[in-house]
């Protein structure tokens, strides 16, 4: 039996694209390596199943005047980290495919280390292998016996309770019970306004990402409407476009609210997209909480099956 491709739209979300050994910083954000990528933007150009942003919009806004049921894909990166530029670009430019890429303004061309990445960091440079630390809980951390992926995923997971109310504190108690006294220097880690530039150029497409990427759900509403009004105008200054799709940061159901969306809607953005899984079905979509599902280190096997699972379910992953 034959079965239809649902009509829908599967928005994948990627954010680093780098090799997992021997990187300084956070491996939750590298989500597959240059030749996987090549690999799966080669499968699902060949499949003919990718679109690009105005495409998305065009049916997401239900203006696509397609006859027959489609399945499509759209590729998006989010921070903008400088090996979207220097490894994804290419390959997509190679394929003729597109990407969107969500930059947040306040990092372009930085060599900001944003928490999670500082965490990896730190700890995946640690002098002392044991440490413990006591805010907002008490977690004893033994790198040696519980290894270091596992000791970065419990501080990291320590940072992100309810009860850190006080970021800064904690990033400095975790310096100082690694016994770090001198911030170490990072390299570049993101693209910059002018590699932004040759992207578009190269057929990408820009979307907002904010200005300083903090959990907007925790704002006050004039701050929110900063964040998105200020974001974009600086991408029209820069490069000269008129970006008017947005990625939540984080992007889980509870980092964005009914008035966020509303104010992404009087900040003149055509539609925003979440990241906490699923698809976008024909019918039911919401075009302030478009639905991305992650890619995360899967093999391409399984990449393979979990889009056709996809196309065929109407739902995501298997
Ligand atoms: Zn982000």
């Amino acid at each position: 039996m034959q079965l239809p491709p649902r009509d829908g739209l599967l928005s994948l979300c990627y954010h680093r694209i780098a090799d997992y050994e021997n990187d300084s910083y956070d491996s939750g954000v590298i989500s597959t390596n240059g030749d996987q990528f090549d690999d799966q933007v080669s499968f699902l150009k060949r499949k003919q199943w990718l679109v690009t942003l105005e495409e998305a919009l065009a049916f997401v806004e239900g203006k696509s005047g397609e006859k027959s049921p489609r399945f499509k894909v759209l590729i998006t990166f989010d921070d903008g980290y400088l090996d979207n530029y220097e490894i994804a670009f290419p390959i997509l430019r190679a394929h003729g495919a597109q990407g969107v890429f969500f930059l947040s303004t306040g990092l372009v061309g930085s060599n900001a280390v944003l928490w999670w990445d500082e965490i990896a960091y730190l700890v995946k440079h640690a002098k002392r292998r044991k440490f413990s630390l006591s805010y907002p809980e008490r977690l004893e951390v033994d790198i040696g016996k519980n290894g270091t992926n596992e000791s970065v995923a419990s501080v990291n997971f320590l940072y992100r309770r309810p009860e850190n109310t006080d970021s800064e504190r904690f990033m400095r108690e975790l310096r100082a019970a690694l016994g770090e006294t001198d911030p170490p220097s990072h390299p570049r880690r993101y693209l910059s306004w002018d590699e932004a530039r040759q992207m578009i150029a190269g057929g990408m497409a820009i979307g907002g990402h904010t200005h300083s990427h903090r959990m907007l759900s925790k704002l006050d509403l004039e701050e929110q409407r900063k964040e998105l009004t200020q974001s974009r105008a600086k991408i029209a200054e820069q490069l000269g476009i008129d970006t008017n799709v947005l990625a939540y940061p984080y992007g889980f159901n509870l980092a964005f609210s009914g008035q966020t969306q509303r104010i992404a809607n009087e900040a003149g953005y055509r539609a925003a997209f979440s990241y906490y899984g699923g698809f976008n079905r024909n019918g039911s979509i919401d075009r302030y909480d478009i639905k991305r599902v992650g890619v995360n280190g899967q093999s391409h096997s399984r990449f393979r099956a979990e889009v056709g699972v996809s196309r065929l379910s109407g739902k995501f992953w298997p």
